[in-house]
């Protein structure tokens, strides 16, 4: 296994600046603030570096976007709401090792024009914002924030804001309202944050995971960056591991690695060898996947090709002997629960969902339960204002489709068949 990204043994942190740059941190910033900025946005590009958060947009590509010509101030956001149920991998940099996430957003911040960056921590995370704020004082300390940064001539003013524990804080636009002292609510697009983002000004909002990638871009260049992932899909992956495996946990893997032998070889497969009976690839709103669809590789495009997505790359095993119609019936309690309410498919289709579940589940479930499940669930699926419609719409389509005979058994024998 590589460790680009997971360079620490496990319980060991590093949040002293000196340590850091005695293993030869901030050659990447060093090295990017030597080129122009354009040139750093095309590296990027070239390195085929994709957005880690769950959509898998081109990291260069979006940035970009960002009109030079803008008389506006710019902004860079780092997304560090990690929300979704079964990923912990951005909580890795925030609480053990921040200064890769710290270097990025300067080389980000460079590469579109931005002299103001915003790391957006969730508000659970109380340890980690302490750790992250501890770490960007260090680099005021040493010049590598402020005026003038390490004199290059480049400024930049970076600044910890913690949530208030939403999940729909992980949407980009729900993010910058709250960055701006309003309720989280996503907003309609167009415009797109690249244009109009925070405080109306053109924002680039980034993953953790994605920002800390970038000064490997850098380091290696472009090219070998590509070549630790895919052609399409470059660089290292963290993945994370849980539900009924032996080794439950964070690793780093090239992109693209196989799901199985994730499983099975880093997690030290099945608790009691047990036969899987679903994986949900990439957190909770990504399709789940029955054990013949297992055999894919963990990317993008491989798993949309199954019909899944990698999402944020939050794997979770569940095995024979489990009711797959209890999972879903804490999937959908939570996604009904985080609706911001802002829209009717998402705010009633998720509560309907709910319920229709729980009464499946409790045996209290009627026949045509499950044409009734898929077709609320079709209908909030691309009619909503933001992701999490879908996100609460897809796993619900997944399991009916997937498990019908375990929904049909609860409605037949009125109660869970599993108890
Ligand atoms: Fe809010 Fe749900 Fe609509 Fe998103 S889809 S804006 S969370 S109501």
């Amino acid at each position: 296994m590589s460790n680009y990204l997971l360079r620490l043994k496990n319980g060991e942190v590093l949040h002293d600046l000196n340590e850091h740059l005695r293993l030869g941190g901030f050659e990447a910033v060093k090295k990017a603030l030597k080129m122009q900025p354009a040139e750093v946005i095309e590296e990027v590009k070239k390195s085929a570096l994709r957005g880690r958060g769950g959509a898998g947009f081109p990291a260069g590509v979006k940035w970009g976007f960002v009109p030079k010509d803008s008389p506006k101030k710019k902004y860079l956001v780092v997304n560090a709401d990690e929300g979704e149920p079964g990923t912990f991998k951005d909580r890795y940099f925030l609480e053990r090792d921040p200064f890769p996430l710290l270097e990025g957003a300067i080389i980000a911040s460079y590469a579109i024009g931005a002299n103001t960056c915003y790391i957006y921590i969730r508000g659970e995370f109380v340890k980690q914002i302490k750790i992250v704020e501890n770490a960007v004082s260090q680099l005021y300390d040493k010049g590598y924030l402020g005026k003038n940064v390490i004199g290059s001539g480049y400024s930049l003013d970076i600044y910890v804001h913690p949530g208030a524990g939403a999940y729909v804080c992980g949407e980009e636009t729900a993010l910058l309202e709250s960055i701006e002292g309003k309720p989280g609510r996503p907003r309609n697009r167009p415009p797109f944050p690249a244009t109009v983002g925070l405080f109306g000004c053109p924002t680039i909002i980034n993953n953790v995971e994605t920002i800390a990638c970038v000064p490997l871009v850098i380091k290696y260049g472009a090219e070998e960056f590509k070549k630790m992932g895919k052609e399409k899909d470059g660089g290292p992956k963290l993945y994370c591991v849980s539900g009924h495996v032996k080794r439950p946990g964070l690793y780093e893997a090239p992109m693209g690695t196989n799901l199985l032998k994730i499983i099975n070889e880093f997690a030290g497969g099945t608790i009691d060898n047990k036969p899987i009976k679903g994986v949900i690839p990439g957190g909770t709103s990504t399709p789940v996947l029955l054990p013949e669809e297992c055999d894919v590789d963990m990317d993008f495009d491989s798993l949309r090709a199954k019909g899944s997505m990698l999402g944020s790359a939050g794997i979770i095993v569940f095995t024979e002997g489990t009711c797959p119609v209890k999972v879903l019936e804490r999937i959908s309690a939570f996604y009904a629960h985080e609706s911001c309410g802002q829209c009717t498919p998402c705010r009633s289709g998720t509560l309907w969902m709910k319920r229709l579940v729980s009464q499946i589940e409790k045996g209290e479930g009627r026949q045509g339960d499950c044409e009734l499940l898929l077709d609320v669930s079709k209908n909030i699926i691309g009619n909503t204002i933001c992701a999490l419609g879908d996100a609460a719409a897809m796993p619900v389509q997944a399991f009916v489709k997937k498990f019908r005979e375990d929904f049909e058994e609860h409605i037949r024998q009125s109660k869970c068949p599993y108890d």
